[in-house]
């Protein structure tokens, strides 16, 4: 059931850059929350380092600020402990493409049901807009004495190739699309990327709303563009796939953005796990009674194992 928006806001202050895009981020977020309707005591917001990492500070859920590179392998330590959770990662292009770019590409091959929104203004802003993973080669910001000399990383390409089942891109500034982009990946049952263009005020003087203005248009308003898989077909599957991946290439006078593939038929990771370990379900890692409310614990090291059988892994000789 829908709920306020005023819900999700925290009175944290914040010290992003005034006009900063990251504040639209925040607003969809916050937009579709309440459109779900989320329980924030079943909502967990992972970030982080950069300055994306403040935003589970701005919004009423429960939110771990983590380490460089590892919001991912965090929140799938939480998932996995309780699949009931929403669980959503915040994190820039350098943090989740640059040292988290394995653990971006694992949660894609797991398809686990986590969703993750990239805040890709391609420069690392915190530490004063070194060229990140997705800045384009020859280009230069203003804080480059020389233009970048490396490729960069397509993130959408990266995610349909990783095994990510839900594939889209936002723009930070169309806050009302964005949250249709983060309600449809939050009720998409699998690993989903928003990859969410996000202009860096101080930063990046070449990727300005400016530079966006005439360029970003809607996949949706294409004539015949279709990114869901209906069919569990390979034949389908590859079809979907390469669209998306020419979609992606995109990028000059026209940027798409919009949603650029949703397979609903892959198994997602619970579901594997499930299947190998029939009582996951009923009662995952998180969801095990350990210890009395006072603290006491409940069981001893015998019943610690009983609990766990399923887990052990015996090593055949
Ligand atoms: Fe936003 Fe860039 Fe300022 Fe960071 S440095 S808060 S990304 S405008």
């Amino acid at each position: 059931m829908a709920s306020s928006i005023a819900k999700y806001r925290t009175d944290v202050w914040s010290d992003w850059c005034p006009g900063c895009g990251d504040f639209g981020i925040v607003a969809a977020m916050q937009k579709a929350f309440a459109e779900l309707g989320l329980d924030p005591a079943r909502t967990v917001i992972v970030s982080g380092i950069g300055c994306s990492g403040k935003t589970p500070h701005f919004i009423v859920a429960n939110g771990v600020h983590t380490l460089h590179g590892r919001a991912i392998p965090f929140a799938t330590g939480i998932k996995l402990a309780n699949p009931e959770l929403t669980v959503i990662v915040n994190g820039g292009d350098g943090d989740l493409l640059g040292i988290g770019a394995g653990h971006f590409v694992a949660l894609g091959r797991r398809n686990l049901d986590i969703t993750v929104i990239i805040h890709n203004n391609q420069v690392y802003g915190l530490t004063k807009g070194q060229a990140s993973p997705t800045l384009r080669r020859w280009e230069q910001v203003k804080s480059l004495p020389r233009p970048n000399i490396q490729d960069a990383v397509n993130p959408i390409a990266l995610a349909l190739s990783a095994g990510y089942t839900f594939v889209a891109r936002g723009y930070s500034l169309w806050v009302d699309h964005l949250k249709e982009i983060i309600k449809a990946a939050i009720n998409h049952k699998g690993a989903a990327l928003i990859d969410v263009l996000q202009p860096c005020v101080t930063y990046n003087d070449v990727y300005t709303a400016e530079y966006y203005k005439d360029r970003l248009y809607k996949l949706e308003e294409e004539p015949g563009w279709d990114p869901i898989v209906k069919e569990p077909s390979k034949e389908e599957t590859e079809e979907k796939i390469t669209n998306a991946l020419k979609k992606s290439l995109e990028w000059g006078d026209r940027i798409p953005v919009g949603v650029f593939y949703v397979n609903p038929h892959v198994e997602t990771f619970e579901e594997r796990i499930a299947k190998l370990n029939p009582s996951y379900r009923e009662k995952p890692p998180g969801m095990q009674e350990v210890a009395f409310n006072d603290g006491r614990p409940l069981v001893g090291v015998d019943e610690f194992r009983e609990i766990f059988r399923e887990f052990i892994v015996e090593v055949k000789k």
